[in-house]
């Protein structure tokens, strides 16, 4: 039997297939000149599988996805599926793999390569160098907890109710993943929430500090309330290495983390689960923009969020920590010779598609091998 790591590939929708299709150089590359090679199985997800299959993720998918070591996704969705029932929508591809592989973390960089610095809407002064991390629980708080709904009173108006409901447990795991992240980084964690005006926040921030005081001495834990975290985001965003918070918290400092790099097609993520008895992680890498459907099929898109997301894959689930870097390094040297996609153009850059960005990668990589 092969030894070899499984990986489960699904490229998706619009420009997945596209971007996808570049992974794939990298992958020859790894097998060519590093002798790495990987169990690979790719199968249709979203839109791809609803127009196949009748259903946006089959269940020998989420199976597959179960045996694999990690999985690599593109991107789903369109507008031709704008119509289908709720319960037939491409991103309940997604939704049922973080749910069905129990995927609690969802890890997000905000990286400022150096040849993009004057992509951010911020002064190039404030976010050179950046490299920030933001781990955020996924499948707990506000989006599940109960009671919710909305509900008519006697007087005939409505009221609205979701309630924020974070157990020791639940918020111990995700705090054990952002500790141990740290340790692979410089070490730092500043822990988020609303302590002031929420219990939950408070036994958020009790629970981390114990956590920490037990079993992360080694690591610096600072905290913040999450509004004061959205401001300093937006005023110093490099005293941060790792953000741990909530999943509303979570969804909101995120996304102002990516803006502050300015490219969406340069973001990768990684959602994880927990570690079972066999020492496995169940694990999902990618990138944060969607399917792009108006630059679809015209090969514009830019490849690098998901290369990128292939790299975080090497190192954390597989921990290639050299190999990932390389690959890193490889897409900032594509960056520093000038090529841009449509979306990090800039005056003065060289406008390429997705196939020669792919290439550029693959060329760099060899340079770097030597
Ligand atoms: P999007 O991320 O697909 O696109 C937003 C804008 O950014 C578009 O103008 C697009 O052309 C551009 N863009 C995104 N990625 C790019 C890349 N790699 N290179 C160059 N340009 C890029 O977001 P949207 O338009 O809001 O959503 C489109 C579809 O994708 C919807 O069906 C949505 O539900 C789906 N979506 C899926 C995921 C996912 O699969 N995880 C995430 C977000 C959105």
């Amino acid at each position: 039997m092969s030894s070899n790591k499984k990986l489960l590939v699904l490229p998706g929708d619009g420009i997945g297939p596209e971007v996808m299709r570049e992974v794939g150089r990298v992958v020859n590359w790894l097998s060519r000149r590093r002798g790495i090679n990987f169990d690979i199985t790719e199968d249709l997800v979203g839109g791809a599988s609803l127009d196949a299959h009748g259903v946006p993720i089959r269940d020998s998918v989420i199976n597959a996805a179960r045996e694999a070591d990690a999985v690599l996704f593109g991107a789903v969705g369109g507008p031709q599926w704008n119509h289908v029932g709720f319960d037939k929508r491409p991103e309940l591809a997604i939704l049922t793999l973080r749910r069905e592989l129990g995927l609690f973390a969802n890890l997000r960089p905000a990286l400022v390569l150096e040849p993009l610095v004057d992509a951010s809407p911020l002064k190039a002064d404030l976010v050179r160098g950046l490299d920030l991390m933001i781990v955020r629980e996924t499948v707990g708080g506000i989006y599940f907890g109960t009671p919710r709904g909305i509900e008519t009173l006697a007087d005939g108006s409505r009221r609205g109710v979701n309630t924020e409901v974070y157990t020791t447990h639940e918020i111990e795991r995700v705090a054990h993943v952002a500790f141990a992240l740290a340790r692979q980084r410089r070490g730092a964690v500043c822990s988020v929430e609303k302590s002031n005006v929420m219990e939950s926040g408070l036994l958020w921030r009790e629970v981390v500090t114990a956590l920490a005081a037990r079993d992360y001495p080694d690591v610096t834990l600072s905290h913040m309330l999450a509004d004061n975290c959205a401001m300093q985001l937006a005023r110093e965003p490099r005293q941060f290495d790792v953000i741990v918070t909530g999943n509303l918290f979570g969804d909101l400092l995120s996304d102002l983390a990516a803006m502050l790099t300015g490219s969406l097609g340069m973001l990768p993520s990684a959602t994880l689960g927990a570690v079972d008895a066999h020492g496995r992680r169940p694990a999902l890498y990618e990138p944060i923009h969607g399917s792009a459907p108006d630059i679809a099929g015209k090969g514009l898109a830019n490849p690098l969020a998901q290369i990128l997301s292939f790299a975080m894959l090497l190192r954390i689930s597989f921990g290639l920590d050299a190999e990932s870097r390389t690959i890193e390094d490889a897409c900032s040297r594509v960056l520093s010779s000038g090529l841009r996609t449509g979306d990090i153009m800039s005056a003065g850059m060289a406008r390429v598609g997705t196939q020669v960005m792919g290439e550029a990668v693959l060329r760099e990589l060899e340079k770097l091998e030597g």
